[in-house]
Order: C-alpha cells, then sequence, then structure tokens
C-alpha cells in the first residue's frame, strides 16, 4: 500500500487558526495587532513569491505585516540603518530579511544585525546558540521547525529511531538534525561530500528520513527502508517551470509509509511556523514591557 499523505495545507490550517486566535486576544490587550516587518531588496522573482505567501497568511491571521522593498543596490550600511531604526521602533514584534540578499551584501552581517527578540525567522546566532544549547530563548528557524511538526502528526515517538538529513545548511539541515536531537532520535547529516554510493546506504538505515538537498530526485526508491517516514523540503523548478522536491515522489511513496508532497507539504508549514514565531514575539514582547 502507498505511503500516507502528509498534508501540510491541512495542518498549516490549523496552526494559523491558533495563531489567529493568540494574534486577536493579543490586539484585545494591547489595542494593536502583532507587528512584522519584512524587508526586501531587488525584484528576484522567487523572493517575491514568497514574500506575498507571508503577507497573505499574516492576513489571515491578523498579523499587521508591513513591507520595506528596497532597490538590489541598497548599500549594506543603508540596509543595517534600516535595521536599526526597526530594531529600535517598539511597535514591531518581529523582523526579518529575505534571503538571498545580492552578492555586496553579507547576509551574516545583516541578520547578526537585527534584535534577537524580533528574529522571527530563527536565523540570528542567539536564536541558533540557544538551540544548540536546548534553550527556550531565541526562535526556532521555520522550515526545520515545520517539519518537526509534520513528523509529530504521524504520532511516531522519535526517541531512539534513526533519522537522517540529506543537507547542512544553517537555515535547514543543521538544525534540523539538532531539533531530532532533542527528541532523542539518532541523527546522521549527510551532505555534498557524502559519496553517492555512502549516502543510499545511510538513507537506507533511516526510520526518518529528510531531504533538504535542493538536488531532484537525490532520494529514489532505492535510498529508502520499507516503512520509512520521508519529508521533502527541496524546491526545485523542472525545465517545464514546475516546482519539484528532492524526492522521486511516486516509487519513494510505495516504500514509505508516510510522505510529504511538493508543493504542499513542507513550504505552508514554514509560512504557518512563521506567523506562529511572530505571535510569540509579541507575546514576549508584552511581558517584556510589563516588566518594564
Ligand atoms: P543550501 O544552502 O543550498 O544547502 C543544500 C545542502 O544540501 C548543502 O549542505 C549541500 O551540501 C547539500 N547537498 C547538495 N547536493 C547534495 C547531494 N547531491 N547529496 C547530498 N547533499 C547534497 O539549501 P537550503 O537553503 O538548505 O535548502 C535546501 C532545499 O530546501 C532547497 O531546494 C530550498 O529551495 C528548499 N527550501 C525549502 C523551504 C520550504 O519552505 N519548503 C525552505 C527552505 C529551503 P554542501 O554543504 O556540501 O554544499
Amino acid at each position: 500500500m502507498p505511503g500516507a499523505i502528509m498534508d501540510g495545507r491541512a495542518l498549516a490550517r490549523t496552526i494559523e487558526e491558533d495563531c489567529r486566535r493568540r494574534a486577536a486576544a493579543y490586539r484585545q490587550r494591547c489595542g494593536r495587532a502583532p507587528r512584522l516587518d519584512v524587508v526586501l531588496l531587488g525584484d528576484d522573482p522567487a523572493s517575491r513569491v514568497y514574500v506575498r505567501g507571508k503577507f497573505r497568511a499574516s492576513e489571515r491571521v491578523g498579523i499587521d505585516a508591513r513591507d520595506h522593498f528596497l532597490p538590489a543596490d541598497t548599500s549594506e550600511a543603508d540596509l543595517k540603518s534600516l535595521i536599526e531604526r526597526l530594531n529600535r521602533d517598539d511597535a514591531v514584534d518581529g523582523l526579518l530579511v529575505q534571503l538571498p540578499l545580492p552578492g555586496h551584501i553579507s547576509g551574516n552581517a545583516v541578520i547578526a544585525a537585527i534584535r534577537p527578540e524580533k528574529d522571527v525567522d530563527g536565523f540570528h546566532m542567539h536564536s541558533a546558540g540557544a538551540l544548540m544549547m536546548g534553550r527556550g530563548e531565541g526562535f526556532r528557524p521555520c522550515t526545520p521547525l515545520g517539519v518537526m511538526r509534520l513528523i509529530a502528526s504521524t504520532g511516531i515517538d522519535l526517541c531512539g529511531k534513526e533519522a537522517v538529513v540529506i543537507g547542512r545548511s544553517n537555515i535547514v539541515g543543521k538544525p534540523l538534525a539538532l531539533m531530532l536531537l532533542e527528541a532523542n532520535a539518532t541523527v546522521t547529516i549527510t551532505h555534498s561530500r557524502t559519496p553517492a554510493a555512502k549516502l543510499e546506504e545511510i538513507c537506507r538505515r533511516a526510520d526518518i528520513l529528510i531531504a533538504a538537498a535542493g538536488c531532484p530526485k537525490v532520494v529514489t526508491a532505492q535510498h529508502v527502508k520499507r516503512g520509512a517516514v520521508v519529508v521533502d523540503v527541496g524546491m526545485n523548478r523542472t525545465a517545464d517551470g514546475k516546482l519539484c522536491g528532492d524526492v522521486d515522489f511516486e516509487p519513494v511513496r510505495e516504500r514509505a509509509a508516510f510522505i510529504t508532497p511538493v508543493p504542499g507539504g513542507v513550504g505552508p508549514m514554514t509560512i504557518a511556523m512563521l506567523m506562529q514565531n511572530t505571535v510569540e514575539a509579541a507575546e514576549r514582547h508584552e511581558k517584556a514591557r510589563a516588566r518594564g
């Protein structure tokens, strides 16, 4: 029997509904909606699509999302002074800079300039450090957090399970491996230097297999143990412009117990987690104001 689909759209809707209730309660208590400021440089079409998705979700949830669209040739100094201004603005709860940035700007320096309390993307060193130390401060990055929620929706307990992550980026692979470790899985991270034959052997051990390589069909049926949970983070474009993941979906589904589709799996969950982090940032901000 083919594996069950983990429906990211349906799960995202229930998370957004919870965020909507929290945002409404916040608005009643504080006299304003939680606010998210989004900075975008240039007109990269994919970034525009992602930002539009974030604004639509904010509207559904009742988050006051503001855009700061700047030309691609904005200097790093000008970008940092905008961030400084938004850091100081008490009306701003969450702040994110859409990646990737143009080549003349250091992404690391820009993310480091965001106040950790407003870092709803969870990319700041403070958030990354808190995750590594197993502390509740900071924010968890949205995509790995969404993957963990999808896995939790299967009802499978990760304790003692073998988890394999393909990809070691700072925004997906590494934080996801830490979250799986926190849930007591035994974790292996693979990457582009893992020899292809070794990758197949490692992946076949996985009870939980997560592909975040940005490489179409890097996971075939040969990589998958029967009964595994397979999560596809990849978002790639086929030659005819269609969206596809990293997993060869149909044959892998025949072996997996659970599998995410692309689109409709991790993508909507990433946005739902951004909404959750933003509401959380507003609530923490409210508590900080009350403390004076
Ligand atoms: P990234 O920064 O390019 O990292 C890709 C990682 O995969 C790297 O660690 C790379 O290894 C590894 N890799 C590449 N080819 C590989 C191969 N053939 N075998 C094994 N490992 C391989 O990308 P990312 O930002 O983590 O994103 C990964 C994918 O997820 C992309 O398709 C991206 O569009 C997608 N994504 C989706 C969402 C969503 O919301 N659905 C969010 C974020 C990202 P090295 O480190 O050795 O280079």
